[in-house]
């Protein structure tokens, strides 16, 4: 207890080698922004990067295409080679395109091959929602029944699933996997190097939606052998609600026919000759489908310096740092008893664990808006998680500090009670 003082907290500050980023965000007056797993912030350098791109636009007109800075027609491709060092990956490996589930569609419309009696694809019983209507979707398109051909891996307590259930799973019926990286609720971060090698002993290609790992953990794509990943933009990266994706195609299956294939995706050097014979580009640029959108792309390019100058093996390490002393200081303070009655859904292992920190309670909904109320934006997920994301560029130790003192402070004065459970906000 005695060392889980405010002082503390503010000695963790000063140590702290990347609390200057903060500065580099716009943050709404008086909060204590905890939601930049759901919708990252806007940056400067975000907002000077849209800035400059409507400039081009107003002072070149339809010469930007190849003459902005950096031109637009060519767009994905310059991402996708920003992004690629985030995840591990060979510049023409990543492209930045389309959203997460539309990336997850043109994958599965290119890779999801059934045949014979291996036409399954393997899921988790955690996954995101929007994962699963794709799959269903996919499944039908092959006249399959999803009922039946979707099949999602078990969690034993409802908060995580077992690498070696879902590598069990991987029999001979399955024809394609889709794994998150950390799951959404929970915030359990998959052995993505493990599973990747069981698909390819298995025969069975595996695509990781890394939604809530792009910018929160460093991944090594090339090195485990991934063979595809999608991730969007809006979350950690802080690019802006509804930027442009990003996607990852191993050099293994480049030159693959896409199966949602548009103009976009075509080899750069020809897409203009305006012939009608296919003629993918190189790497993953082929799976591009149409013009891409600069206004929603471009920040991204201005979020990413930041990455690339605080480096993902530091953000990671202060990012273990923040949830670690955030579990510790709840249980530390008595909340997981009574009268609190929080409890923990986050695995405590640091190799288990990704960005947020899933801190479950029956009055979740409530004490959730209980913390709006006080300033401290967190995220509810239905019946019963508060997630709370501290992200290293933005969050300090005194903020994770202060915001524990909240959830103890709302349930001694019954606070959250005031609160009717009404339809939550969807983000
Ligand atoms: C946020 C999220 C998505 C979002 O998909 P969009 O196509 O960007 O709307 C998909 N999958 C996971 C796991 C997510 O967390």
């Amino acid at each position: 207890m005695g060392m889980h003082t405010l002082a503390d907290a503010q000695a963790r500050d000063r140590a702290d080698a990347l609390r200057g980023y903060r500065d580099r965000f716009h943050v709404p007056e008086g909060q204590i922004y905890l939601d930049g797993n759901s919708l990252g912030l806007l940056t400067r350098d975000a907002a000077a990067e849209v800035q400059r791109a409507l400039l081009q636009w107003q002072t070149l007109g339809i010469g930007g295409w190849l003459d902005a800075d950096p031109p637009w027609f060519t767009l994905g491709e310059e991402l996708g080679a920003l992004v690629a060092p985030l995840v591990g990956a060979e510049p023409a490996s990543v492209v930045v395109t389309g959203s997460t589930t539309v990336n997850l569609h043109a994958l599965l419309a290119t890779f999801y091959r059934p045949e014979g009696s291996r036409r399954k694809i393997l899921a988790t019983a955690l996954d995101f929602p929007s994962d699963i209507y794709a799959l269903q979707s996919a499944v039908a398109l092959h006249g399959g029944d999803p009922a039946r051909d979707v099949v999602q891996v078990a969690s034993d307590d409802g908060r995580t699933v077992d690498e070696a259930a879902i590598i069990a799973a991987m029999t001979d019926e399955v024809a394609f996997a889709v794994v998150p990286s950390v799951m959404y609720r929970s915030g359990q971060l998959l052995d993505i190097a493990r599973l990747a090698a069981a698909g390819r002993e298995r025969g069975v290609p595996v695509l990781f939606d890394c939604a809530h790992s792009a910018g929160a953990v460093p991944h090594a794509f090339d090195a485990w052998g991934v063979d595809f990943a999608v991730w969007c933009s809006y979350k950690y990266l802080n690019a802006g609600p509804g930027a442009t994706a990003g996607m990852y195609v191993n050099r293994r299956h480049w030159g693959a026919t896409p199966g949602l294939a548009g103009w976009w995706g075509y080899d750069k050097d020809r897409q203009f000759d305006m012939v009608y014979e296919w003629r993918g580009g190189a790497g993953a640029g082929a799976w591009q489908i149409g013009t891409p959108p600069l206004l929603a792309t471009a920040p991204l390019r201005g979020s990413l310096r930041l990455f690339h100058e605080a480096g993902m093996t530091a953000l990671r390490e202060k990012s273990l740092a923040l949830t670690a002393y955030l579990m510790t200081l709840i249980e530390d303070l008595g909340l997981c008893g009574e009268p609190y009655g929080y409890s923990i859904g986050t695995p405590r292992e640091d190799a288990r664990r990704g960005g947020h920190v899933a801190v479950e309670h029956a009055d979740a909904a409530r004490i959730a808006k209980a913390l709006r109320a006080r300033g401290v934006i967190p995220d509810f997920r239905a019946p019963n998680v508060i997630r709370l994301a501290p992200v290293p560029l933005l969050i300090g130790y005194e903020d994770v500090w202060t915001t524990v003192q909240h959830l103890k402070a709302i349930i001694d004065g019954g606070e959250h009670l005031q609160f009717t459970i009404g339809r939550e906000r969807v983000a």
